[in-house]
């Protein structure tokens, strides 16, 4: 089997990217999940070894000094990494997803050109975009900001390979199941015998 497909996905915080990539996990067991080490503490319901490895930043750092991090960023006060050799894993995952910011899906792509890079807007957007073309009633300093934001979002999103509006959990899984088929089809996956 060839290289499993790097699929990374990033969202601004509220476009609900947390519950699609459960949602797509869970439906497909083969598919594997890059965890993720932190230094932020877990939040209710998280669990240590599956949503991230929550560790301490003194072994935080000592990963990154020993190069075991295939990337990091702080985010909001805390650290955050990949571990490197995600695809060890005892079931061979075929895909591997990654859930990672903006900085973290460029240093991805760079380490590996053929990760496809996903990024989700938050279910809002297409009603943004309405506004901003001058639908809205919001005042003219409300636009003004909601339009940095969104040019902001923009500029980031453009790296990405694919974009979703998740306006419903069950659309955006669909839409992330026919991007990986997609993607499992390219010819060079397909002749190195890759399994879908
Ligand atoms: P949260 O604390 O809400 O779980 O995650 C905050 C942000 O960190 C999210 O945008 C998430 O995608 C990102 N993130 C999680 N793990 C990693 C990682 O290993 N590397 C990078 N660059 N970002 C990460």
């Amino acid at each position: 089997m060839s290289n499993p497909l790097w699929v990374v996905v990033s969202a601004p915080s509220g476009a609900g990217k947390t519950t699609l990539v459960k949602t797509i996990l869970k439906k497909h067991p083969a598919f594997g999940f890059s965890t993720s080490v932190t230094t932020r503490p877990p939040r209710k319901g998280e669990k240590n070894g599956r949503d991230y490895s929550f560790i301490s930043e003194k072994e935080f750092l000592r990963l990154r000094k020993k190069g075991r991090l295939l990337e990091w960023a702080k985010i909001h006060g805390f650290y955050y990494g990949t571990p490197a050799g995600p695809t060890q894993s005892k079931r061979e995952p075929h895909v591997i997803l990654f859930d990672v910011n903006r900085q973290g899906a460029r240093a991805i792509k760079r380490i590996s050109p053929n990760a496809v890079l996903i990024f989700i807007f938050p279910p809002g957007w297409k009603t943004l975009k309405s506004r901003l073309s001058g639908r809205g009633t919001e005042s003219k300093s409300e636009l003004r900001r909601r339009l940095t934001d969104a040019k902001r979002e923009l500029a980031a999103a453009r790296q990405y390979d694919y974009w979703i509006v998740n306006q419903t959990v069950k659309a955006s899984v669909k839409r992330l199941e026919a991007i990986i088929a997609a993607e499992l089809s390219r010819p060079a996956r397909v002749v190195t015998g890759n399994k879908t």
